[in-house]
Formats: structure tokens, C-alpha cells, sequence
């Protein structure tokens, strides 16, 4: 007999993948994905940081929620630590300094953070011009998250509570009748009563084809590659070095350096490719900040990072489309938060614990609803 899903999650990036293991073990999961494998866009081409000070208060809230996912997670989750420890050393040049109070002040009340001394910066990363740097904060409770290990541990428990994944399945058609939703996919057609809508970049289009609430969901691509570090130096324990108006970062990334100019232009859904002229721009930004040269890009790549007008995830019930729940809008931070927000989203669509974790951690369930959203012009008629 075919499986007959309770609910459908469309797409598996790390907000599909994670919301399916938390269904799958109360109800009847099927997860549809276009592409031949999980994580193929946004999930696996992050930067991968872990940092409590990143974000509006809503993402701070949501990541200070997943903390002890990441240190702590639960018996055979994974194989490997999901986060390491990663310092992060923000650095200020003149007239910078208003921007470094701000950041350091977000820091404090999201862990420890000290203001160190021009020559602390540079032996904690060499390469920093000191004629540019006029003060430098160091953040030591961000980490690297390896990414892989927790999309895959979501998808190992998914599998366990009898998860169905139909990957190379493109969701091209949804239509609601009296038995709920009819699925299109090119391989065929598939039913079930709820869909989650987990698709990432693509998460406005899936809410056209279902007549839900326009969200004004916003792609914005951003470019990374990874250069070769200087030679003679052990990078392994060097802090991420972040320009405190974000208009680059370096971190080291299995034994090379992950660079980006932490661009955001707007973009349509799609495979994003990273521009030249983007690299260009990176490289400049860290050649003028440090003594580095670089020589060869290793490699480059780009992703989308979606979000919506006031930059918080969308996690919720349409009110438009019935039994159509948004799991979308994660911007640049749909890992770090992924622990504390796929729970809470189940948690909303199975009627459980989701509220507790809400008011455990200080978050307003009004900031995260589609209905925040909602204005005259933007419900289809
Ligand atoms: C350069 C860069 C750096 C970043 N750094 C960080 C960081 O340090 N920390 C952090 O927390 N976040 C970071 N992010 C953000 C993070 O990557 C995203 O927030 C997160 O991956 C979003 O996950 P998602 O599951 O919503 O989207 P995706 O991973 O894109 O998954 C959506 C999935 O839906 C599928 N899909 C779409 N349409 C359909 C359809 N019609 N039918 C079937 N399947 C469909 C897609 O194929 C895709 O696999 C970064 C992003 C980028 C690009």
C-alpha cells in the first residue's frame, strides 16, 4: 500500500529536515525535495557560525534557545560534536568605534565578550593591519557548527519514526479539495491533510501555488570562497575576523580561510552562482584590512538567504490557505536556530510544547506569525 502522510514538508534543507524528525515521531511524514539530494542550496553553502549576538532580537531569542541542542544533543544525534568553539574578533576602524559600542553592548547580553588591545588583535590574528585598526572586541562564546553532522542526525531520526523523504521531486502544483491537499510533483501525484511549507528561497512561490498570504519573502545572495592562509602560520585556532559594519568576514574553514564580503543582493529563487566582480570586492575588503595577499581562489561559491521585511522568520498557520503552516524567511541564520525553531514549529502544528518553548525564551508568538505580514494589498483575492 502506498504511505498515506499526515503532513507534507516541502523541501529538505536544514528547516525541512529538522521540523520532519520532530513530525515524523507523533505523525506520518513525508518530506518532498527537488533536488537528488538534502542541503543542496542555502544549508549547505553556509558560513556555519554559531553567535548569539547575530540577528534581530527575535534570531537572538531563537538562537539563545538552541544552545544546548548544540552542546548537548540528545544520545546518538550524532557522531561528531555539532559545534566547536570559534572566537570571534570584531574589528573597528576609525569612525567604526559608535558601531563597536553597539555590537559589544548585543555581545554582553549574549555571552562574553572583552575589548582587547590593538596588540592582543594581532597576536590573536597576525595579519591585521595595525595602521587600520582603532579597536577590536573579541566575542568567545560564538562556534562552528558542523552543519552536515545535524542536517544528517534530523534526517537519521526522521528515518527512525518512519519518515518518508521522496527526493528529485518537484512540487509543481498544490490544490485543496474536501479530502485537503492534492500534491503535483513531476513524478506523480501524492495527497496529505497539512503541508509545510520549508522551501527555502522558493517558500513564496510554494505559498502562490497554494493561495497563501504573500509574505514578501526577499532572496538576497551572498558569495564565499576559500583562499589559501599565509604561509608559516597555524590558522587552526584563529578567532573569525569580523569588520564590525559587516562589510567582510575571514574564518578558517578546514585548513583554509572562508572569506566573504557578507554581500546581500536581491535575487529570484534559484542555483545562485557567485559573481566576479563580488570575489573582487571581498578580496579588496580584506586586503586593506590586513597584510594578506591573495593569490588563487580555491574555490567560490553563493546561496540565498531569504527574508522577510522585518528580517525574523515566518512560523505559522496561513490564514489564508487552510492547513498550509509557513517554516520560512531563516535569513542568515536558519542553522544556528534551526534546534529551538523546528521545535517550536511542530510544537505549533501538533498542538504541544511549542507554546512553553515560546515563553521560556522570551519569544512573542505575534513576531514570528504569517498574520504579522498581512496587509490589504497582500492577500490574494
Ligand atoms: C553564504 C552564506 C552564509 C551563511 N552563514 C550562516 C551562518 O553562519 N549561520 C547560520 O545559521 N546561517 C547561515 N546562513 C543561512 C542559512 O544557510 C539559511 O538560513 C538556511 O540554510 C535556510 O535553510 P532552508 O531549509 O530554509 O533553505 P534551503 O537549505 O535552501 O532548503 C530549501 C529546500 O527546498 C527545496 N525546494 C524548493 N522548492 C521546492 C519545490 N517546488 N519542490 C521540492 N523542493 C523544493 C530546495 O531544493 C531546497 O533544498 C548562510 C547562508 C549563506 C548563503
Amino acid at each position: 500500500m502506498t504511505f498515506q502522510p499526515d503532513i507534507a514538508v516541502i523541501g529538505a534543507g536544514i528547516a525541512g529536515s529538522s521540523i520532519a524528525s520532530h513530525l515524523a515521531a507523533h505523525r506520518k511524514v513525508q518530506l518532498f525535495e527537488m533536488e537528488a539530494q538534502p542541503g543542496y542550496h542555502s544549508t549547505g553553502r553556509s558560513a556555519a557560525i554559531f553567535s548569539e549576538a547575530y540577528g534581530n532580537e527575535t534570531i537572538r531569542a531563537f538562537t539563545r534557545a538552541s544552545r544546548d541542542f548544540f552542546y548537548a544533543p540528545p544520545a546518538g544525534f550524532a557522531s561528531a560534536p555539532l559545534v566547536t568553539p570559534r572566537h570571534v574578533l570584531v574589528t573597528a576602524r576609525d569612525g567604526q568605534e559608535d558601531a563597536l559600542d553597539h555590537f559589544t553592548e548585543l555581545a554582553r547580553a549574549a555571552g562574553h565578550v572583552e575589548p582587547v588591545s590593538i596588540d592582543a588583535a594581532l597576536a590573536l590574528c597576525p595579519i591585521l593591519r595595525r595602521e587600520v585598526l582603532s579597536a577590536a572586541v573579541l566575542s568567545t562564546s560564538p562556534a562552528d557548527i558542523d552543519v552536515n553532522e545535524l542536517q544528517q542526525g534530523y534526517l537519521r531520526l526522521f528515518r527512525q519514526h518512519g519518515g518518508v523523504a521522496t527526493m528529485a521531486s518537484e512540487i509543481v502544483g498544490l490544490e485543496r479539495d474536501a479530502q485537503g491537499w492534492r500534491i503535483l510533483t513531476a513524478n506523480g501525484e501524492f495527497r496529505a491533510p497539512i503541508i509545510v511549507n520549508a522551501a527555502g528561497a522558493w517558500a513564496g512561490e510554494i505559498g502562490m501555488l497554494a493561495g497563501a498570504t504573500d509574505i514578501g519573502l526577499q532572496p538576497l545572495k551572498r558569495t564565499a570562497c576559500l583562499i589559501d592562509p599565509p604561509v608559516g602560520h597555524d590558522i587552526s585556532a584563529w578567532p573569525m575576523l569580523l569588520d564590525v559594519e559587516e562589510e567582510f568576514y575571514l574564518k578558517p574553514d578546514a585548513g583554509m580561510l572562508l572569506l566573504s564580503p557578507a554581500d546581500e543582493s536581491v535575487a529570484e529563487p534559484c542555483d545562485a552562482q557567485p559573481d566576479e566582480l563580488d570575489i573582487a570586492i571581498a578580496v579588496d575588503r580584506l586586503e586593506r584590512a590586513t597584510t594578506l595577499k591573495v593569490r588563487r581562489i580555491a574555490s567560490k561559491w553563493a546561496g540565498l538567504r531569504s527574508f522577510v521585511a522585518d528580517r525574523s522568520p515566518v512560523i505559522g498557520f496561513d490564514r489564508q490557505a487552510q492547513d498550509f503552516f509557513w517554516f520560512a524567511a531563516l535569513g542568515g541564520y536558519g542553522i544556528q536556530t534551526a534546534p529551538a525553531s523546528s521545535r517550536i514549529a511542530a510544537g505549533l502544528i501538533l498542538g504541544n510544547a511549542g507554546e512553553r518553548d515560546l515563553d521560556d525564551f522570551g519569544i512573542e508568538r505575534s513576531v514570528m506569525s504569517p498574520d504579522r505580514l498581512v496587509s490589504e494589498a497582500a492577500i490574494r483575492t
